[in-house]
């Protein structure tokens, strides 16, 4: 044998093996169902679980509501007030909506019943972050903010519910005077050219990380009078709600969105 065949002994080896590779029945090699692409972008978490990751958009910074516009006015700034690192609802001002519109998305935002709450019912602390704003007032989809520490009401209308819709799986609520933080993934509906719905919203949604609603496909938008229905819309403002009610008023803070 020559030196130049022992060079070629290692090849003929390596490539019997890789003809033996490729006898292998697709249905039992596991590489059949392997997917290597898209390859999911890199976003650094924060430190906290409530820390903005990398990728979000900021909807409170702490400072100013420079994200928001009055309901009543788009022109107008939110008019809620603006403490050191959070805000609360300036009754009488109305509702607020973000300047930016949005479709999919998880959401980030904390609030707190103030410690000093009165009223009883849906008349203490109520407020709502409405998911996809679709129209002046309350119209929309809205997730019922209010307190329920130690509150009746009917629990199609307590906090975590899709209002009027979804009973929450559980009652995760604090005691006012607390912090708490709504962790919500809002899949929008779709439309047809015509109006019509080609596909219903679903929501997912956690308070103080406990799992209220798994993934609830939405009957329409909440109403407060009459069924759940849909309307045709488009990409919407994230909506905070200014009840009427004269129960002292609730704060919010920390308030970031992903879109999907
Ligand atoms: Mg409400």
């Amino acid at each position: 044998m020559s030196k130049y065949a022992l060079l070629f002994i290692p090849a003929f080896f390596s490539m019997q093996a890789m003809a033996q590779d490729k006898k292998v029945d697709p249905a039992r090699d596991p590489k059949t169902t392997e997917v290597w692409e898209p390859v999911p972008k890199i976003v650094t978490p924060g430190n906290l679980p409530q820390d903005a990751p990398s990728d979000a958009i900021i909807l409170f910074n702490g400072r100013n509501l420079d994200a928001w516009h009055s309901v009543k006015d788009a022109t107008k700034p939110a008019a809620w007030t603006i403490d050191d690192g959070f805000f609360t609802v300036k009754k009488g001002t109305g509702n607020i909506e973000t300047n930016k519109k949005f479709t999919d998305y998880q959401l980030h935002m904390e609030w707190k019943i103030p410690a000093n709450i009165t009223g009883e019912g849906q008349a203490r602390g109520n407020s709502g972050v409405f998911l996809a704003s679709t129209g002046g007032g309350d119209d929309g989809y809205e997730i019922q903010i209010m307190d329920l520490y130690n509150n009746k009401t009917y629990v199609n209308g307590q906090t975590g519910s899709v209002y009027k819709q979804a009973i929450p799986l559980a009652n995760a609520n604090k005691k006012p005077g607390e912090w708490q933080y709504y962790d919500i993934i809002w899949n929008a509906p779709r439309f047809n050219e015509d109006g019509s719905l080609l596909k219903p919203a679903s929501v997912t949604l956690f308070l103080n990380g406990v799992l209220l609603q798994n993934g609830y496909v939405l009957k329409g938008e909440t109403r407060y009078i009459g069924q759940p229905q849909y309307k045709k819309h488009g990409p919407a403002s994230i909506k905070l709600q200014d009840h009427g009610d004269p129960s002292p008023p609730i704060s919010f803070r920390n308030i970031w969105v992903r879109e999907l």
